[in-house]
């Protein structure tokens, strides 16, 4: 049966959600979802307990991640499904990308003091929690604070690229996060295709083009920000270089307080056939590679 709906992009307390992983589970199960998978940026550390909680409530998950690319005009996100968390070459270059914002964090912290605030980054992690600090968590440190009136308007006026505090951050080229996604075992996702930023849906469609021969394997039409005309242009994109089409909320807690787990900003409904997609995916990239090592020893 292939009925129901799912969420393929969700955030919780160990990237820039405020929800525990087994509280978003629990959220997503009492909206119905038959599925939900979490992808943290730059982690993967909520997956076990995630799993263990969706056991738990009969709800399916599915592991992911989300990796932030080097692009410009605007934002390139990658996600990755159904992959294998304990990956090795995985955990070697989220442990680099980790490294790269203990460096940032602080150059953050003394941008926004240099400002004249007094935001102390050992506050901005204590808040955060978690091993994946960033930007949001300094827009919530402004907010307490009372320099930011909400996390938008800390962004807006400080934190947004190109604002007076700002600071670049390491990422993956686009091949190198689609490679990782894949010898990790997963399947590559372009996140959220609005945020590229670009002025044409034929701009757009030829980026896509090269992403897809970089391996990219689908494209999130289906999004909370994406009005219905968008989520039709992305899906038709996609069908014309042969990607899924998958879909999600971005959820991401009181850091995003417009948009709900599931249902996006009120009108998101993702059918579960998409993830079937995805799994059957995963499954022949599997087998691919499972051919390729013995096919070394044959
Ligand atoms: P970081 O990885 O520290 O650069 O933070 C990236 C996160 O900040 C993204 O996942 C978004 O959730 C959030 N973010 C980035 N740009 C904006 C923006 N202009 N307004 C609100 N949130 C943003
Ligand atoms: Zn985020
Ligand atoms: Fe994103
Ligand atoms: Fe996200």
């Amino acid at each position: 049966m292939s009925t129901g709906t799912i969420d393929l992009h969700t955030h919780t307390t160990h990237s820039d959600g405020s929800a525990t992983p087994q509280e978003l589970i629990e959220l997503a199960r009492a909206k119905g979802a038959r599925a939900v998978a979490i992808t943290d940026h730059d982690t993967v550390a909520a997956i076990v307990e995630a799993r263990d909680a969706a056991d738990r409530c009969g709800i399916e998950f599915v592991a992911g991640i989300e990796i932030s690319a080097e692009y410009s005009p605007g934002t390139m996100h990658i996600l990755g499904y159904c992959i294998d968390e304990r990956s090795l070459v995985l955990a070697e270059k989220l442990n680099r990308l980790k490294i790269a914002r203990e460096t940032r964090n602080p150059q953050i912290a003394g941008r926004l003091q240099s400002l004249g605030f007094d935001v102390d980054y050992s506050e901005v992690a204590r808040l955060a929690g978690n091993e994946v600090v960033g930007r949001p968590h300094f827009a919530r440190v402004m907010v307490q604070k009372g320099y930011a009136s909400s996390i938008q308007d800390a962004f807006d006026r400080f934190l947004k690229k190109d604002a007076a505090a700002y600071v670049e951050k390491a990422r993956l080229t686009p091949a190198d996060s689609i490679a990782l996604i894949h010898q990790a075992g997963g399947v590559a996702v372009l996140a959220h295709p609005y945020q590229l930023n670009l002025s044409s849906y034929k701009e757009a469609e030829e980026l896509i083009g090269q992403l897809a021969q970089l391996g990219l394997d689908g494209l999130e039409a289906v999004y909370s920000r994406h009005d219905a005309a968008q989520r039709t242009r992305y899906a038709e994109i996609a069908s014309r270089h042969g990607l899924l089409v998958t879909g999600g909320s971005d959820y991401h807690g009181s850091y995003k307080p417009d948009i709900e787990i599931v249902t996006g900003l009120g009108d998101l409904e993702v059918p579960y056939e998409l993830l079937e997609a995805v799994k059957a995916r995963a499954a022949s990239r599997s087998r691919r590679q499972t051919d390729e090592v013995q096919g070394a020893f044959n």
